[in-house]
């Protein structure tokens, strides 16, 4: 194991968690910067899995309230606004827009009187937050204010609309790295494209975890005090395999990125299915969401819809919001996984609440496990968790972690800066790709990309440069095609990004990796089958 292994074999960790999805990366975080030694495995690429397959919403705890639950709402407003302490310049305010109705419980007066009771709850959310992040109280529309912003909308026993605002990640993949690097800056091992195959034990005690690299077809035993497994739909087949129990239902849940012009505000409303719709703007589209099985699915099956399924969204959708007229050509691209589930009289729904299990009962103490179902909450989840294990203190301290380069500060006057003392002039998308990117980091990848000779573009009509190719295999653990299109650059986040860019892409890759044609080609046809 060429990449890893020195470390790996020689240190005795204190935590090995499995997965690199946002809980998996918050419980590495939050145990390195309490004084563990860690290592995080993650056998496809930091936040490959959901957690950059979401909505993109961080939620507020407005579904908790309106099952009444006072003290989840008010965790969830302060959980939201750590997000804007931890990374400002990921984030926006989002307004969302629900038509209330002559029915009573979605009636203005009802509407109106949750809204307010969630604005007083949440009088706190813009202590200390960038005035820029700052939240708006709710309000209610009328009639006449509804239709105007909502395209299509069925005016039949609507009396107005309610409107509140939550904030949406506007780079997941970034965020996720971003979460990856504070770890690894705070002292955590990290590892991509590395799978745990199997629990290592002494008698009824785990010791370690054995772990597969992909890259180099090697096997190296882990010595770990505790494991934490934190591997999002594969978490069931991860118990089976390691003789574990309490293993979490599994639904299939969808969203869909659409060709159509988005306005700036998110609509809620109910699809033929009687399923609540959101669609929510996306660098210019719709992104229509959730979609779920109504029925549980195996852990390991496939985490994408059939091309069945995928019609029926559209159907729903149609219905929901009948001026978007979606066909199947419509569609840019599919975020799917399999996530955690209830199953109540025979139909499955997604579970309301993340959980921490302890395996010790299964005959294996000192591993845990997380079934975590919001992004949203996957910090506090994961100190839930690390406390359980005695990794974190009882009473943490609440500020957040700032996240490297999650600021926006004067990221324009630094690049602006290094480029003067480059002697380098960019085309202005060009910049402004880098800066809202890459915020303060984009000095390093200006940098960077000089020094290897990489300031063009990949491809006409693309801002991404050669150079960011090289950075993202240099400083970020990027290790494939797909790590660089999907993940570390803007490539491929609104859908397939041009068959040039592609193969600029693969060709420099190519070189980096010392790849065969033939890996260059299964490369290609690896990212193909993500925007088929
Ligand atoms: C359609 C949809 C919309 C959603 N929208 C929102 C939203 O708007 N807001 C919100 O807060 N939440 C939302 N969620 C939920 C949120 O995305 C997830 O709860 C969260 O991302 C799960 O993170 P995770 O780390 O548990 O799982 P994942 O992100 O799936 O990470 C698990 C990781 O474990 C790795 N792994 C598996 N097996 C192994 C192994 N043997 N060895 C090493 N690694 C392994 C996988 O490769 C994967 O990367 C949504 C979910 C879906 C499906």
């Amino acid at each position: 194991m060429s990449r890893f292994s020195h470390r790996l074999s020689d240190t005795s960790f204190d935590l090995a968690v499995i997965g690199g999805g946002v809980h998996g990366l918050f419980a590495a975080l939050e145990a390195a910067t309490h004084g563990a030694s860690v290592v995080l495995v993650e056998r496809d690429d930091y936040g490959a899995g959901l957690s950059s397959n979401h909505q993109r919403t961080v939620h507020g705890g407005l579904r908790a309230l309106q099952s009444g639950q006072i003290g989840k709402t008010r965790a969830q407003i302060a959980e939201r606004r750590d997000w804007a302490l931890m990374a400002p310049h990921l984030l926006r305010p989002l307004p969302f827009l629900f038509p209330t109705h002559r029915a009573l419980t979605r009636s203005r007066l009802a509407v109106g009187t949750a809204l307010r009771l969630y604005d007083r709850l949440g009088r706190h959310r813009n202590d200390d937050v960038p005035p820029a992040l700052h939240l708006p109280a709710s309000r209610l529309y009328s009639v006449a204010e509804t239709a105007a912003r909502f395209p299509g909308l069925v005016p039949e026993g609507v009396t107005g609309g309610a409107v509140w605002y939550d904030y949406q990640v506007r780079h997941p993949d970034r965020l996720n790295w971003l979460i990856a690097l504070a770890a690894q800056r705070a002292g955590a091992l990290l590892c991509n494209h590395a799978d745990a195959v199997d629990l290592l034990r002494d008698g009824r005690r785990v010791t370690g975890v054995r772990v597969a690299d992909r890259l180099s077809s090697t096997i190296v035993d882990v010595a770990a005090h505790r494991v934490l497994l934190c591997a999002g739909g594969a978490l069931p087949a991860l118990h089976a395999r390691f003789g574990l129990g309490a293993s979490p239902r599994l639904v299939r849940a969808s969203g869909l990125l659409v060709d159509r012009p988005a306005i700036d505000m998110a609509l809620a409303a109910r699809g033929s299915s009687g399923r609540m719709l959101t669609a929510t703007p996306w660098n210019g589209y719709w992104l229509i969401g959730t979609f779920q099985t109504n029925v549980p699915v195996e852990s390991g099956s496939n985490p994408r819809p059939s091309r069945a399924e995928i019609d029926a969204m559209l159907d729903d959708t149609n219905a929901a919001f009948p001026t978007l007229r979606l066909r199947r050509q419509d569609v840019r691209l599919v975020h799917s996984g399999l996530t955690p589930a209830v199953v109540l009289r025979r139909r499955a729904e997604l579970m309301p609440d993340s959980r921490v299990i302890a395996h010790g009962a299964d005959g294996t103490a000192g591993v845990f496990s997380i079934v975590g179902v919001k992004f949203t909450t996957a910090r506090s989840t994961a100190l839930r968790a690390l406390r359980q294990m005695g990794l974190a203190p009882a009473q943490t301290s609440s500020t957040p972690p700032r996240l490297p380069h999650g600021h926006t500060d004067d990221a324009d006057a630094r690049l602006r800066a290094a480029c003067l003392a480059a002697g380098v002039a960019l085309d202005d998308d060009v910049f402004t790709h880098l800066v809202d990117w890459y915020a303060t980091e984009a000095v390093d990848v200006l940098e960077l990309s000089a020094a290897v000779g990489g300031l063009q573009r990949l491809a006409s009509g693309t801002p991404v440069l050669d150079g960011e190719v090289t950075y993202a295999v240099e400083r970020s653990h990027a290790a494939s095609l797909a790590d660089v299109v999907l993940r570390r650059t803007r490539l491929g986040t609104t859908g397939h990004p041009g068959g040039a860019a592609l193969d600029r892409a693969a060709e420099l890759l190519t070189t980096a990796l010392s790849w065969s044609p033939e890996t260059r080609q299964a490369q290609l046809a690896e990212v193909e089958a993500r925007f088929a």
